[in-house]
């Protein structure tokens, strides 16, 4: 069964496992001198890099490792841009606008989780960041 609400993108790459995760999560907690409870207010939450484990075949990792590329997106796809492979580009500028289009083609094609789309969001951002910087240093 694919997944489509709590763990939409989410299978274990050792054994296919898509029905149950034990995830590291954070919650608030309500804590009085008599007792601890949780905070009314409070939500789970988790991310990418939160510890998660197979209960099927044990394997653990950041949750990241079990999200499933979306579709369109290939091994060959490149990687996103890490501040050593931006400082080991010698044109900056050139290298950033790539990235950026590249972002921005794979976004629109892309079905993903909410999480996968705001790392999207975050690395366009960061791109046009870079850009915006780049221009400002030639001018
Ligand atoms: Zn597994």
């Amino acid at each position: 069964m694919t997944n489509i609400g709590n763990l939409a993108g989410i299978r274990c790459p050792e054994c296919g496992n898509e029905d149950r995760f034990i995830i590291t999560a954070t919650i608030q907690a309500e804590v009085t001198d008599l007792g601890t409870d949780v905070a009314d207010c409070s939500d789970w939450h988790w991310d990418d890099q939160s510890m998660t484990r197979c209960p099927e075949c044990d394997r653990d990792g950041p949750l990241a490792e079990f999200q499933m590329q979306p579709e369109g997106v290939t091994a060959t796809t490149p990687a996103l841009p890490t501040m050593q492979s931006i400082t080991a580009t010698p044109n900056l500028l050139e290298f950033a606008e790539r990235e950026l289009q590249w972002l921005l083609d794979v976004k629109v094609q892309v079905e993903a989780p909410s999480s996968v789309m705001l790392g999207f969001d975050q690395a366009i951002k960061a791109a046009r960041a870079v850009i915006a910087e780049a221009r400002g240093l030639a001018e």
